[in-house]
């Protein structure tokens, strides 16, 4: 998730302390650092000249996204399979799951991304944090408490939706060697669950957006297709 994410708003929850979640993708990241703009002094809003991205970054960002599946491919509404074997196969694909979020440039990837119908997903909240892969995952708990964030998918490149979600989730789960994992996130890491565990359903962020957000959404991919159709005919 979250490839194009960059600005936070959160608006449903005036807690402070809370309401300085930074929500942003390490794609943000790359950019800013060859852009050499700072988290404080970056432009914020749909609306600003996207910064150069290292070419090197951008053309193995490239080849990672030519696995992902987009918007439309059937594979991305069916629910997926629970995960039986914990297998050698199993690890293997946890850790090539991961090698593409990370080359993507996003924060969570699910297995149906890859067009793998299996209950799996990967995810790593910073450059410097552990990759966790997490197996057939139940939310056990959620919390009342929402919150309203830009969300970004590496199936829908290219746009960013407001998504409300709870603020906090409990999920019993697996990893990828089968032993049983209790995770208790809040903040960033419960919504990038939220997102991954979506996709296991067969839900995207725009099923969850409001009609406004999601025709926005809509709009802004058709003529990000007609751009690309002029470059190409050019
Ligand atoms: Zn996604």
């Amino acid at each position: 998730m979250a490839c194009g994410s960059r600005s936070t708003s959160i608006r449903s929850n005036g807690r402070p302390g809370l309401d300085k979640l930074a929500f942003v993708s390490e794609e943000d990241k790359a950019k800013r650092a060859t852009a050499g703009i700072n988290d404080e002094g970056a432009p914020e809003g749909r609306d600003h000249d996207e910064p150069r991205i290292d070419p090197e970054i951008a053309a193995r960002r490239q080849a990672a996204l030519s696995f992902v599946r987009r918007l439309g491919d059937p594979v991305l509404k069916s629910r997926a399979a629970e995960v039986d074997r914990f297998d050698d196969s199993l690890r293997k694909q946890a850790a090539r799951m991961g090698g593409l979020m990370v080359d993507a440039l996003g924060v969570g990837l699910a297995a149906p991304q890859l067009g793998i119908s299996q209950r799996m997903f990967v995810y790593r909240l910073g450059r410097d944090a552990p990759l966790a892969a997490v197996v057939n995952p139940e939310i056990e708990w959620s919390s009342g408490e929402q919150e309203t964030l830009e969300e970004g998918c590496l199936s829908v490149p290219g746009v960013v939706v407001d998504v409300d979600r709870p603020l906090h989730v409990r999920v019993r789960a697996q990893d990828e060697r089968g032993d049983e994992r209790l995770i208790e996130a809040s903040g960033l890491e419960a919504r990038v669950i939220q997102h991954e565990l979506d996709h296991l359903d067969g839900v995207l962020m725009l099923d969850r957006a409001s009609r406004e957000e999601r025709k926005r959404a809509m709009r802004e991919l058709r003529d990000a297709e007609r751009e690309r159709g002029r470059e190409e005919a050019a």
